[in-house]
């Protein structure tokens, strides 16, 4: 086994005035070299905090911090910021943060803001990044003439490609997409998606691919990892997962998507996601389960290992 990538119970804690937010706890999961993951689950179960706490962008107000985000052999939860600027960030693992195309700075030129990062994290020579901008935006399916223009006269497609160009411009062995298509009408999306299928078959490159879309996620990934409520409540390989799903919640979110379950009627999950300051004791998912138990309300259940590479957190498959 070639492990890329080891997270170990990885936290993020955030003090508000209403309590600590506990968005991520004690998450792990590996990816290997080439393979990609996508974290799904619904809005506000923690995707966009764990993908900071994997690449330690935090913000002012983290309460906690904690576990082992093991790239490469090297634990870089533990770096400073200057060492995971020069010799992370970027250069090993990229990211395209939530709603990224709207974040390109309107008042300077696309090709100037691509060959950022290889100036600032590569060492790259503003000639050379330039002559590299210009390949990558190419390759990405925008006229290189583009370069010299200003994002506001780009589509929101277009935008995404360069935000996807800017992400891959490092050579970096792991690409974050943090909702990557969410803002896009159905066939921009369709056309984002083909291209990052096309960058992971021609560069060997490993996403971590955080969506609330699961019909999206089985387009690229070999792992699934289902986030509620701050947790991984099943981790499986992806076929496994959309064939045979095991957590209850899981379950529930295949069974409201059409296109993947044309035989059945469509149910929708009740309820409401929990607070993550106070989450509902025992199964953080009991409230809204249709198969809650006792123990379900009082414990909470350990990540049961299934098989190899499946893992579900539920009473009904043992574990007591
Ligand atoms: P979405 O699908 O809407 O993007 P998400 O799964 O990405 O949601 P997060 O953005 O990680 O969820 O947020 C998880 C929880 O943490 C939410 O309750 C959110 O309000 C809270 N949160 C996020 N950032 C902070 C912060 N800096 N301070 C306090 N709470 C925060
Ligand atoms: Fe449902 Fe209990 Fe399993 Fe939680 S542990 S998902 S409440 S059956
Ligand atoms: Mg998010």
């Amino acid at each position: 086994m070639d492990t890329m990538l080891q997270v170990e119970q990885l936290k993020l804690y955030y003090i508000t005035l209403k309590g600590v937010v506990r968005a991520v706890d004690g998450v792990s999961f590996e990816i290997d070299r080439g393979e990609s993951i996508a974290i799904v689950g619904e809005s506000g179960s923690g995707k966009s905090s764990l993908a900071r706490a994997i690449l330690k962008l935090l913000p002012r107000n983290v309460f906690l911090y904690d576990g082992k985000v093991i790239l490469d052999g090297e634990d870089i939860s533990k770096l400073n910021e200057a060492e995971l600027n020069s010799r992370v960030r970027w250069s090993k693992i990229s990211f395209v943060p939530q709603a990224a195309m709207n974040s390109l700075n309107p008042v300077i030129k696309i090709g100037d803001q691509l060959i950022e990062p290889l100036i600032y994290h590569k060492g790259y020579s503003k000639d050379e990044a330039i002559k590299k901008a210009i390949e990558m935006i190419t390759y990405v399916g925008i006229p290189n003439e583009f370069i010299n223009r200003y994002p506001f006269e780009l589509s929101g497609g277009m935008r995404q490609r360069v935000i996807i160009a800017m992400a891959l411009i490092t050579e970096p062995k792991i690409v974050i997409l943090d909702e990557p298509t969410s803002a896009l009408d159905v066939i921009t999306q369709a056309n984002i998606m083909n291209l990052l299928k096309r960058v992971r078959l021609e560069k060997g490159i490993s996403y971590i691919f955080i969506t609330h879309d699961i019909a999206l996620a089985s387009d690229l990934a070999d792992k699934v990892g289902v986030m509620y409520a701050g947790k991984i409540v099943e981790l499986s390989d992806a076929d496994t997962f959309y064939t045979k799903p095991l957590h209850p919640y899981s379950q529930l979110l295949l069974s409201s998507v059409p296109s993947l379950r044309e035989d059945k009627n469509i149910t929708y999950i009740k309820g409401t996601p929990p607070s993550l300051i106070n989450p509902p004791p025992g199964c953080r998912f009991h409230p809204r389960c249709p198969f809650a138990m006792d123990i379900c309300r009082r414990e909470e259940p350990p990540l049961i290992s299934i098989e190899k590479g499946v893992y579900v957190r539920c009473w009904l498959y043992g574990g007591k």
